[in-house]
């Protein structure tokens, strides 16, 4: 976007009512068993922005039973041939490109992140993964494998069956779309809960789902709770897989629930308290940048947010003078104005939750060098916050902040760096800053993480797996590797009556 001139940069569209509100099941649009209803909220102004169709086990009952129909083994669905599968990825990612002002209106609106930001970001991401996936549908398959004369032995990548996701609020679509693309590329069916805070993208996409023309029942759209709509997927007999990302504990109670049913496949995207680690021969100020959009965006509500930033010694005092004046360049305001760099956070819950943990770093000695608090009396917004002088005990040096908070640790020497970046339970992210093409390649080794940047942070790639070590997670998402996540691997032996 900064390459944008500012008057061609997009704008967001004017939404004068939300169209799709309804749970989405056999390409049709449903009211809720129960009758209920909830309402969702922008978290930049506290209005509810529509009421939604809020589905419980019954409903979740009635979309596994259309995924079940639609992988019959002479369905429409199972009977297409995989380039045809992957022409209906492509159409679905030519149909969000059509959309994609509204969609990323939609997700500013549902989730407070900055307009410019879901339309370069959640939505560019989106398209490429339906793109990636499209072109993998007809590339799947398995080896022909020898063993001895008497028999031929092949292996078959086949769909799973029913595939269940749950999805976050802090990458609505993105995080969807990363489950649903790999989902029907092998040949899965799906049924999808959004996060009960911000299903709007997700319905929308029901509609584009529909319009793409995927047969009735591979996709289904079911938005409502965790406890109930979420727990019921992760029961259920009928669901042969789930995906979910979201928190540790739920991801425990999903794998718990897993194991209780039917022992479904589960991969699991969950939480990080990313080690950045600055050494003193860096670029410190493309340092300071990276790791300050690291920790910052999305208002701090990524699992890969840059959380543990520990700089040598000798740098210290120069990172922190310089990360105070970066943070001066964020411009907090409506989300919708394309200007606006940093929103509110998602709800009054996580809200609280963050400001509970930055007066712990006050109070437990942290060093309080920028924000610190709300802005203004009645909203969801908080500044941007730096603590330096951190201690490996405090809470927010152990605890997921999932808020703009900053935390500034000095170390050493190399050997001490890494044991305190791998103390952690966690294991998702980390990030090296240095010149010395040894030391990125002997401590990425070294550190405990499913993913190691070099001098840059958050560059995240379709083409590359992602997902944690530790209890960050279970499996990968994303590239080639996702698709063993999504299949069955069958072995055909065949006996050689003929055999030379
Ligand atoms: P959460 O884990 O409760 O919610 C994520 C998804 O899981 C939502 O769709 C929710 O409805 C569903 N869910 C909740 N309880 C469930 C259950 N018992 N069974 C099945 N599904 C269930 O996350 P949250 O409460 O909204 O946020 C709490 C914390 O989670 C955050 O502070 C952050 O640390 C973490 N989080 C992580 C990510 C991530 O990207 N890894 C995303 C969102 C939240």
């Amino acid at each position: 976007a900064d390459k944008i001139p500012a008057s061609d940069l997009p704008q967001p569209v004017k939404i004068q009512q939300v169209r799709y509100t309804k749970i989405f099941i056999n390409n049709e649009w449903h009211t809720s068993a129960s009758g209920r209803t909830f309402p969702t909220r922008n978290p930049a102004t506290g209005d509810t922005i529509c009421e939604v169709q809020e589905a419980d086990k019954e409903d979740v009952d009635k979309a596994v039973a259309a995924a079940k129909a639609a992988m019959q083994l002479d369905s429409a669905w199972r009977k297409m041939e995989p380039p045809r599968r992957g022409r209906l990825l492509h159409k679905l990612a030519d149909l969000v490109e059509r959309d994609r002002k509204l969609l990323a209106t939609l997700e500013t609106l549902d989730t407070g992140k900055p307009f410019l930001q879901a339309f370069f970001t959640d939505l560019e991401g989106s398209i490429k993964t339906l793109h990636y996936y499209g072109g993998w549908a007809d590339k799947i398959h398995g080896k022909s494998v020898p063993v001895d004369e008497t028999y031929l032995c092949l292996t078959r990548h086949e769909p799973i069956g029913i595939c269940g996701a749950i999805i976050p609020w802090n990458f609505p679509l993105l995080m969807l779309m990363w489950k649903l693309a790999p989902a029907l590329s092998c040949g899965n069916t799906v049924v999808i809960k959004p996060a009960e805070q911000t299903p709007l993208t997700a319905l929308h996409i029901g509609s584009l789902i529909k319009e793409a023309g995927f047969p009735p029942g591979v996709v289904n759209i079911i938005p409502g709770f965790g406890s109930t709509a979420g727990a019921a997927i992760a029961s259920h007999e009928g669901i042969d897989k789930v995906a979910f990302t979201g928190s540790t504990e739920v991801g425990q109670l999903i794998k718990e629930a897993a194991a209780k049913s039917n022992l479904k496949r589960v991969t699991l995207e969950l939480g990080g308290k990313n080690p950045c680690i600055v050494f003193a021969d860096c670029d410190l100020q493309m340092a300071v940048e990276e790791i300050q959009k690291g920790a910052f965006y999305n208002q701090g509500q990524c699992c890969t947010a840059a959380s543990r930033v520990f700089v040598q010694d000798r740098i210290y005092e120069e990172f922190v003078r310089r990360s105070i004046e970066n943070a001066k360049k964020i411009v907090i305001g409506d989300p919708l104005d394309p200007q606006t760099t940093h929103g509110p956070q998602i709800d009054q819950q996580q809200f609280e939750k963050i400001i509970g943990l930055i007066e712990s770093g006050k109070k437990e000695g942290a060093k309080l060098e920028y924000g610190g608090g709300a802005v203004g009396e009645k909203s969801l917004f908080i500044h941007p916050t730096i603590f330096s002088e951190v201690k490996d005990s405090m809470r927010i040096a152990k605890e997921e902040i999932f808020g703009p908070v900053l935390c500034i640790f000095s170390f050493k020497s190399k050997q001490e760096v890494i044991e305190r970046a791998n103390n952690s339970q966690y294991g998702l992210v980390s990030a090296v800053f240095t010149t010395s093409m040894d030391r990125a390649l002997s401590v990425s080794g070294a550190l405990e993480t499913g993913t190691v940047w070099i001098n840059c942070y958050n560059a995240m790639h379709v083409q590359t797996p992602f997902g944690g070590y530790k209890m960050s997670g279970n499996g990968r998402e994303l590239g080639e590797y996702a698709l063993a996540e999504y299949s069955e691997v069958k072995t055909v032996t065949f006996k050689m009556n003929d055999s030379m």
